[in-house]
């Protein structure tokens, strides 16, 4: 299997430039790997929302599903707990997932669902020509807020580490080779993998030679960490100013009992239930 027999006949329609088609090529080339590792093609699925990055739907050829606005998670959570044999893959925009679907996102790291998220974070609404996203910097000056935004933007990475997720990587859509171990590392987590990538939108928002000049490589040894502090404090780093540094890699990694193992009653059979809560707050901690 090599990623070109994974392209579809579908015409591709996004602007020269854009961002999306590294993060494609490197997502057919770790699907690809998976095939050829002997993970059955048809046990892989790929769930879109809605934006330019939806379209990955109709480029990847696997089997996938598009769905509604911001509601991407809950779907993969039904395929995932329908059939665990399934490998998930997710991709959303950051106005998807952050916005329309930020209820979702928690709720997935919260469950730690054992599936893959990528969120294409190009920080603006490309597909409605260049709305502010909860990730556009401060004064944003897109078509809704021409005198610039009045918010300040989220930070999804602090907000995944809070809300439970096992797994936070950040990439960038022009550091494939490090976007691929990104991918294939985040598939291989058992449990929620969260990796937001710094997509960029050529025609809306073109932030390629701040990212070239400001991104680094989170330190060998030191990350992934399973040390909450520590992690929290690399992913506060990048403070969406722009003369802050910008941290790549894995910040967070560890392990924890999956939504579809405590589902499938591993933990029903305790006895004491106050026992169980303090051992699994124990295990997370
Ligand atoms: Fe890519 Fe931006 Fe064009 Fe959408 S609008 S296809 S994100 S460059």
């Amino acid at each position: 299997m090599e990623s070109a027999d994974l392209i579809t006949k579908a015409e591709n329609t996004w602007c020269p430039g854009c961002g999306n088609f590294g993060i494609e090529h490197t997502l057919k080339d770790v699907v690809a790997g998976l095939i050829a590792g002997g993970t059955p093609a048809e046990r892989i699925v790929l769930v879109t929302g809605i934006g330019c990055h939806g379209k990955m739907a109709d480029y990847l050829g696997v089997n996938s599903f598009y769905a509604i606005h911001g509601r991407t998670l809950p779907v993969a959570t039904g395929i995932k707990i329908a059939n665990p044999e399934l490998t998930v893959l997710v991709c959303a925009g950051d106005g998807d997932c952050y916005g329309e679907g930020l209820e979702h996102l928690l709720f997935a790291a919260k469950r730690n669902v054992d599936l893959t998220l990528i969120v294409h974070d190009n920080r603006v609404y490309g597909l409605t020509t260049g709305q502010y996203t909860p990730t556009s910097p401060l004064g944003f000056p897109g078509r809704s807020t021409p005198l610039g935004t009045p918010e300040y933007p989220l930070n999804p990475l602090e907000l995944m580490i809070a809300a439970g997720a096992t797994w936070v990587g950040r990439g960038y859509s022009r550091r494939l080779p490090q976007l691929h171990e990104l991918i294939a590392a985040g598939i291989r987590h058992r449990g929620f993998s969260f990796l937001d990538v710094f997509q960029i939108c050529a025609t809306f928002y073109n932030q390629s030679k701040f990212y070239d000049e400001h991104v680094y490589d989170l330190e060998a040894g030191k990350f992934p960490t399973a040390d909450l502090d520590a992690a929290l404090h690399a992913a506060r780093e990048f403070d969406y100013s722009r003369e802050s540094r910008i941290p790549l890699g894995i910040f967070y990694e560890t392990t924890f009992p999956t939504y579809g193992e405590r589902l499938a009653g591993e933990r029903a059979k305790e006895t004491d239930p106050v026992g169980v809560m303090q051992r699994m707050i124990a295990e997370r901690t």
